[in-house]
């Protein structure tokens, strides 16, 4: 897939004028008309769209790039064949720093370009589960963060992490009870469920991060938080898998679009049939970076708009 790369920064660079976006008015929890919207998008965009949330397009991977004008912040680093991608992405975006880098769980397509950004960039703080793997990735970028002197945080439910400019990130799982256990026990055999699941703020504007988390972890966060998980935009968990996204978990975020990383024709079918057709029912807009290339969500607060590569929502 490495060969692509020019081509789409070709075509990129010869469809800017023509991308589409769709725009929405957070604090009102309902979107405005898609592609027509880019004028009005467009012009938003001038007033001040200050916080900028990039899903980049890594393959079959989870990387999204959060920079708030104060801060700059990974959510999991791709896979470890996508590093190139990955770096390319992060280079495309102007970034030589990265302040906060939060790794949801140490399975392969979420760790996996730790090296690289560890030797590349000046990373400022890393936070993961806490919970100890026996991923050889995972031992190479804790054994590395020592060695630079790197502070590395340990995040559970409750927590709150400041991105600055008023940007916020609240943690939702694991629990603290489930950290314990996972931490006395060694590895533990459920990573994607004890994925780091967040809510971030910004003013009116929120979205919903979820990792690999599956049902089980979906249920437990709605027993604690139904009434505080509604978000205007939902990171689709495990890559738009049937084993994520379960009705009442979706009814809770009741989020206006759903962003699924995933790789062209990769091997898991990412994303299920089942998913698309969750969120198609629920009006929930779908973008995905196997169709649309890097998505960009871009928000002052009050609107926002999400404006791709190529092409624009599935409808
Ligand atoms: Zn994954």
């Amino acid at each position: 897939m490495h060969k692509r790369i020019g081509l789409i920064i070709g075509l990129f660079l010869l469809t800017l004028a023509l991308l589409t976006g769709c725009g929405g008015t957070a604090s009102q929890g309902s979107s405005s008309s898609s592609s027509s919207s880019g004028q009005a998008a467009s012009s938003s965009a001038k007033a001040g769209m200050d916080v900028t949330i990039q899903m980049l397009n890594v393959g079959q991977g989870d990387s999204v790039l959060i920079q708030t004008g104060e801060q700059t912040v990974l959510i999991d680093t791709s896979d470890v064949d996508e590093r190139d991608k990955f770096s390319a992405e992060l280079k495309k975006a102007g970034v030589t720093k990265i302040d906060k880098v939060i790794l949801t769980h140490p399975h392969a397509d979420h760790i996996g370009g730790m090296d690289v950004l560890l030797k590349n960039f000046q990373v400022g703080e890393v936070y993961d589960n806490g919970m100890p793997s026996t991923s050889k990735l995972y031992i190479g970028y804790m054994k590395t963060l020592k060695s630079k002197g790197i502070k590395h945080g340990k995040l559970a439910e409750g927590d709150t992490l400041d991105f600055g400019n008023g940007v916020k990130f609240t943690v939702l799982s694991p629990t603290k009870a489930t950290v314990k256990e996972g931490q006395q026990q060694g590895y533990k055999h459920d990573p994607n469920n004890e994925s780091v699941v967040g809510r971030l703020t910004y003013g009116d504007f929120s979205m919903l991060f979820t990792g690999d988390a599956e049902k089980d972890t979906e249920a437990a966060i709605l027993k604690k938080h139904a009434n505080d998980i509604k978000s205007t935009i939902l990171k689709s968990p495990h890559h738009g898998s049937h084993t994520s996204s379960s009705v009442n978990y979706l009814k809770a975020v009741a989020p206006e679009a759903a962003l699924i990383s995933c790789g062209i024709n990769n091997d898991y079918g990412h994303p299920h049939k089942e998913t698309m057709q969750a969120y198609k029912k629920m009006n929930i807009k779908i973008y995905e970076t196997d169709k649309n290339g890097t998505i960009t969500v871009t928000t002052n607060g009050k609107t926002y708009e999400i404006k791709t590569e190529k092409g624009g929502a599935q409808k």
